[in-house]
């Protein structure tokens, strides 16, 4: 528990930057002034933030008084500027796909991409509180559903449904301009014995018993526009939704129980009100609510998409995260409710950034072994550990043999039975927004004489989970009724 500064001592951004570092360090704030508990201050410092490097390796200033823990306010700004890629929306730099390249990253450019820096920073507050406690009473919501201590989720873009020997037409192009002579025979082999078999269903069903052999429920973004000529000579829409073979594979999914949201085309980036007729449409096929959104070839304008995905009704986006390389676009390993730089105010729109994706080594990376790709997958995946996070990672379903990928399967099930073995949490995107909505809604309002909390949550978590308080050896001391 702890008690913040003053809500109108701080600026907008950093009311926000400092209820992203309470809820990523899972401290409740307590209302009842009476109550003696660790206090926060935000302190005055002059001149600017130092820079990146010097705050992660200064543990971010962090001060530790008798029950006290200090920020200067420079900092606390930083990690706000941090967390809403500042750098990126005002960059007017774009690659030939119209996205903001990862350079003008701010954590790229410090070489501080691989690890989220934000979250680390959210485990330092919370050493300082446990170190300056004293004899206050400490109480920390418990980070995961069921007693985990981190989570992961898995995800998956639909980008090929028809015409898949064009796909495998150009992806042996792409191995041919890489000289991988022995992959294009594999690939040339699976591809002809794969005619009439429909490899691109049976690929979905493949990753789908995979999962469902750990138990593990995934969210699968689906492309619902009317594809062109034009729009497949981009790489945009390659397939109709409504089409049979689309229709076929939606049906597996809601069968399987699997998450289905929104693989925003192209154009949905600029016009956004492209957001809800696409999320209609794709509502008619498979049932409302289609919560989650994620943009196609992550092609997104900061400010103005996430908008038109607020406005379209969406819950959550899952489009935060490099198309060339893995690691932490904002530096956080868990869901963060998104910010709008323009008008400085949280949108009701939460982002559940992914650290991992399959073709960012083999696209942009030049390595061709999907078991290298995966080892960075499972090394991603022991950072979000470390620091009680979650995990987000997309596969491509179409990575299989026939489709230009032979050994992909098997990594992406080595990848699979190495994050289960150590023991995540693990749901579909919606339930791990649903989640963090209600741990970061929890407040403690008053500590009973007999040492009892009186603790409320204005959002419920998700049925049949329910919040607990733990202390710092994270025995429960108390459960909160749903
Ligand atoms: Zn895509």
């Amino acid at each position: 528990m702890i008690r913040l500064p003053p809500q109108e001592s701080l600026t907008d951004i950093e009311r926000y930057a400092l209820g992203l570092l309470i809820d990523l360090a899972r401290i409740p704030p307590v209302e009842d002034p009476s109550v003696d508990v660790v206090r926060l201050l935000v302190v005055e410092r002059d001149g600017a933030a130092p820079d990146l490097r010097t705050c992660v390796a200064r543990d971010w200033y962090l001060e530790r008084g008798d029950g006290t823990v200090s920020l200067p306010r420079p900092v606390l700004r930083r990690i706000g500027e941090v967390a809403t890629a500042r750098t990126e929306w005002r960059s007017t730099s774009r690659d030939r796909y119209d996205r903001v390249p990862a350079r003008e990253n701010e954590l790229v450019q410090a070489g501080l991409a691989s690890d989220p820096v934000i979250s680390r920073a959210a485990v330092a507050l919370r050493t300082a509180v446990i170190a300056t406690a004293g004899r206050r009473p400490l109480a920390f919501v418990a980070p995961w559903p069921d007693g985990r201590r981190w989570a992961a989720a898995f995800t998956h873009d639909l980008d090929v449904v028809a015409y898949w020997p064009l796909f495998t037409l150009l992806r042996i192009a792409e191995l041919t301009r890489k000289g991988e002579l022995r992959r294009i025979g594999r690939v040339a082999l699976a591809a002809v014995s794969a005619i009439g078999r429909d490899p691109v269903a049976r690929a979905v069903r493949g990753v789908l018993d995979d999962e469902c052999a750990h138990g593990i429920v995934s969210t699968w973004f689906v492309l619902c526009g009317t594809p062109s000529f034009a729009t497949m000579r981009a790489g945009d829409l390659t397939y109709r939704s409504e089409g049979r073979a689309a229709q076929a594979i939606l049906d597996t999914l809601t069968e399987r129980g699997s998450e289905i949201g929104l693989h925003g085309s192209f154009a949905t980036a600029d016009r956004d009100e492209l957001f809800r007729e696409q999320r209609g449409r794709l509502e008619r096929l498979v049932g409302p609510p289609v919560r989650g959104v994620r943009q196609h070839f992550l092609r997104l304008r900061a400010g103005a998409t996430p908008r038109g995905m607020a406005a379209a009704g969406f819950r959550y986006d899952s489009t935060c995260g490099f198309f060339d390389r893995n690691g932490f676009r904002v530096g956080i390993a868990d869901v963060v409710p998104l910010w709008d730089p323009s008008a400085q105010r949280s949108l009701g729109l939460d982002e559940a950034p992914f650290c991992w994706m399959d073709r960012t080594l083999s696209k942009y990376g030049g390595v061709e072994d999907p078991a290298t790709w995966v080892a960075d997958g499972a090394a991603l995946a022991e950072t979000c550990r470390q620091v009680e996070g979650l995990w987000v990672g997309v596969w491509h379903p179409n990575l299989s043999p026939p489709l230009g990928y032979p050994d992909a399967p098997d990594a992406f099930r080595s990848l699979l039975s190495r994050i289960a073995a150590q023991g995540p949490f693990l749901g579909p995107l919606r339930t791990m927004v649903e989640w963090r909505a209600a741990r970061r809604s929890l407040r403690v309002r008053h500590l009973l004489p007999d040492g009892r909390f009186d603790a409320e949550a204005v959002v419920s978590p998700p049925a049949p989970q329910s919040l607990t308080l733990e202390d710092p050896s994270h025995r429960v001391l108390a459960t909160l009724n749903r």
